[in-house]
């Protein structure tokens, strides 16, 4: 083996599971290849060229089409529009080849679902996938056949804004999630009706940007890359993903989008990917200013090679590959290589068969009664209640409810970032939720308190907008402020609804501090000091800096970005209707000092030293990942393993006896966390390797059942360099939390 893409040659994954992949099909093949045979060169850059939505070029989009000069659109979402430039492409443009319109359907089209951070933690991957799939439902209806989703970058820093777009800092949850979003987007199979292609990004490492900078280098051994980082992208591409896209940064100083270890070793010869790879926003061209490409040729050419079959926006590929192909810098047989798979893909969309929008069905879909109990439903099944004292929740017989803070009546934080296509108009903010549901019975008061300033200006102001400060003057800032503790004097209870203004979440928009931004904290502070209930609602996709209302507010519910049904969906947990059963996907630290912290660490000294590592501070985790508490309470016992040894390829059965001890219905996810005491290398102290969220009755009991493949406990030795099963002991916790009690032990035999 050659060094590829500056990374030493790690043997590959010997045991990885082999997946069968839809067939594109012998006719789909013929088809595509026929079609190649009649196109010029010019023809098939076109194909691999992304055109984003207004944006200024000599040549007009509807020239570039009747020419030939680009093979897909992205940000046009107008049905009507996409329809026209459809009819343009088929009809008149060389060999008639459709489209493919591309969006960032991230949480929702129109209707907009929880955010991603927020699907993980339903520990669920069936909310997830039904999200997903309502959300394609909505954007195919208008002609949008792709979307630029699911992240599934392991997130372990939670200064990166992007956090919110994936699940979290588990590999295990966060694979389980990458595939239920993929089957979401993209129905039994590519081009199942209503569905839509999902690409998997960012290709590989972006979460891992230091000092969580968006857009930062990351540095990643090959023990975290090939254990923690690359897995959920392995189970995509195993559930059939029809497109990756290439991420912005250098890993370990290799441009991803230049990165032929990844884009062609891992990702076509190791995981037998079948799709097309789309460049990030510019980021061929960006492989000059990563100081990797010498000009914009160069950048194409490297691009190209490395595998990038289309180029998103930059246009360098489109402008250079012809010359390159006659330097003899590229083979023509690349290109080729790279348009017969956006046609492939194309085709096997059905893009050929039904290019066309059908425009009377537009409104049908929107937005129907179904989408949006769907967002209700999957809000409800991802609020996490983090605390609850004294049973303030769910709230009983109050008379009158102050509904105070930023947050409590702004739409668009309701919604959350990446909401680009939502019916703004049509959120339900917590105020409008509480008034729906307790206005009969209780008088309802409602005022900001204080105001979140926007922080830096930024290129996305414009995309990603929250509403602006309108108190210009400190008196006026005081007489709100003072206001707003008024009217929680004056209430039975106060729900507090702050947090992070949705702008402050997302791309672009990593942060110094975890702190409730603002005059947050003070207003909080305030309130509880009057000596009224508080319940804390929390509308944000990170883990903020709450150690002081996790020891001071009576109940904290994070309800993340919840989306269009958010206000009604909170209303429902607070008033009881429904009972949280949500659990953190995210280690949730005390202070922004502790990170990066997560559950699935080494233990290089006595447990004990780890705990005071900090002088000023402690070293534990505010709430362990897989938190999340409920109305109800659960006891489990009897743990039981099926045998007290296995087989390296076989599995063993898990069982518990879960059972409702209190007195309302609710939800409890159960975790199975495994820790290999030797191997040829260290081991993290615990792994996630198996969940359940199971509903129970008041009082009823049921035993759980997981399978544990020995499969899930193979990894990728950093001693070895390869991927094995490691015979040995092996500890086994099954628990509520990542702090798991139920202990068992077991051996895998070789
Ligand atoms: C983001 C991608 C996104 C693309 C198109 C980029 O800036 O990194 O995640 O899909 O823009 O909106």
């Amino acid at each position: 083996l050659a060094l590829v893409g500056g990374f030493a040659p790690a043997p590959l994954l010997a045991a990885a599971p082999v997946y069968e992949k839809t067939p594109a099909g012998a006719k789909a093949e013929r088809f595509v290849d026929d079609l190649l045979g009649k196109m010029t060169l010019e023809e098939k850059l076109g194909q691999m060229s992304q055109i984003p939505l207004n944006q200024k070029e000599d040549v007009t989009p509807d020239e570039r089409i009747l020419k030939g000069q680009v093979g897909s659109f992205l940000f046009v979402t107008d049905a009507k529009e996409i329809d026209r430039l459809q009819h343009l492409a088929v009809e008149r443009g060389p060999h008639h080849i459709p489209l493919i319109f591309g969006f960032d359907v991230i949480h929702g089209f129109r209707t907009i679902y929880p955010v991603p951070l927020a699907l993980a933690a339903s520990w669920d991957p069936s909310v997830a996938e039904n999200a997903e799939s309502m959300a394609a439902r909505e954007a195919s209806a208008v002609g949008v056949r792709w979307t630029f989703a699911p992240m599934v970058d392991i997130a372990r820093d939670p200064r990166w804004g992007r956090i919110m777009e994936g699940a979290g800092e588990d590999p295990y949850l966060g694979s389980q999630m990458a595939a239920a979003e993929v089957r979401g987007f993209q129905g039994p199979e590519i081009g199942s009706a209503d569905h839509i292609l999902a690409c998997v990004k960012h290709f590989a490492g972006y979460g891992a940007a230091a000092g969580g900078r968006d857009y930062d280098s990351s540095d990643i051994s090959d023990n975290e890359l090939w254990n923690v980082y690359l897995p959920p992208f392995e189970a995509a591409v195993n559930a059939g993903a029809g497109s990756v896209m290439s991420a912005y940064m250098d890993l370990n100083g290799v441009p991803a989008t230049g990165n032929t270890f990844l884009l062609r070793d891992v990702l076509r010869d190791k995981w037998k990917f079948d799709g097309f790879v789309v460049s990030d926003w510019d980021s061929v061209f960006n492989l000059t200013t990563h100081g990797f490409a010498s000009g914009p040729e160069d950048a194409a050419v490297r691009a190209v090679n490395a595998g990038v079959d289309m180029e998103m926006t930059s246009h360098v590929m489109r402008d250079n590959l012809a010359d390159a192909v006659k330097k003899g810098l590229v083979k023509e047989s690349t290109i080729d290589a790279a348009v017969r798979q956006i046609l492939l893909m194309k085709y096997r969309l059905g893009l050929f068969a039904h290019p066309y929008v059908d425009l009377a069905r537009v409104s049908a879909v929107e937005e129907s009664a179904e989408e949006r109990d769907g967002a209700k439903a999957a809000a409800e099944k991802t609020a996490v209640l983090l605390r609850d004292e004294g049973g303030l929740l769910p709230l009983k017989s109050v008379k009158s409810i102050a509904v105070i803070g930023p947050l409590a009546d702004s739409k668009a934080d309701t919604m959350g970032s990446w909401s680009l296509a939502g019916d703004k108009d049509a959120t339900v903010t917590v105020l409008d939720g509480i008034r729906r549901r307790f206005g009969a019975t209780a008088a309802i008061t409602s005022t900001k308190g204080v105001e979140i300033e926007r922080g830096q200006p930024s290129i996305f102001d414009s995309q990603f907008w929250s509403p602006d400060p309108v108190l210009k003057t400190a008196a006026a800032r005081e007489a709100e402020f003072n206001h707003a503790i008024d009217l929680v004097k004056q209430a039975d209870v106060s729900v507090l609804v702050l947090g992070e203004a949705q702008n402050m979440s997302g791309e672009r928009a990593s942060r110094l501090s975890l702190k409730l931004p603002g005059e947050q904290e003070r207003l909080l502070e305030a309130a509880v000091a009057t000596g009224k209930p508080v319940v804390l609602v929390l509308l944000n996709a990170r883990p903020l800096n709450i150690t002081w209302a996790s020891e001071h507010v009576p109940a904290i519910l994070e309800a993340w970005y919840p989306g269009t049904e958010g206000g009604d969906a909170i209303a429902a947990l607070l008033a009881g209707d429904a009972n949280p059963g949500g659990k953190l996907p995210v280690t949730w630290p005390r202070s922004v000092g502790q990170v990066p912290i997560y559950y699935a660490h080494y233990l290089t000294q006595i447990p004990h030293d780890r705990d005071t590592m900090y002088w000023d501070g402690s070293s534990a985790p505010l709430y362990p990942f897989g938190y999340g508490l409920s109305y109800t309470t659960f006891a489990l016992s009897n743990l039981r393993v099926s045998a007290p040894d296995v087989k390296s390829g076989g599995a063993l059965t898990v069982s518990v006896d879960v059972k409702n001890t209190g007195a309302a219905a609710g939800d409890e996810v159960i975790q199975l966390y495994t820790h290999q005491r030797a191997g040829s290398a260290s081991r993290p102290v615990r792994e996630l390797k198996g969940f359940r969220r199971v509903s129970f009755q008041p009082g009823e009991e049921k035993t759980v059942t997981l399978t544990l493949d020995t499969k899930e406990l193979g990894f990728w030795s950093a001693a070895t360099h390869r991927w094995a099963i490691e015979p040995g002991k092996f500890d086994l916790w099954v628990g509520t939390d990542s702090n798991a009690k139920e202990h068992a032990e077991f051996t895998v035999l070789p």
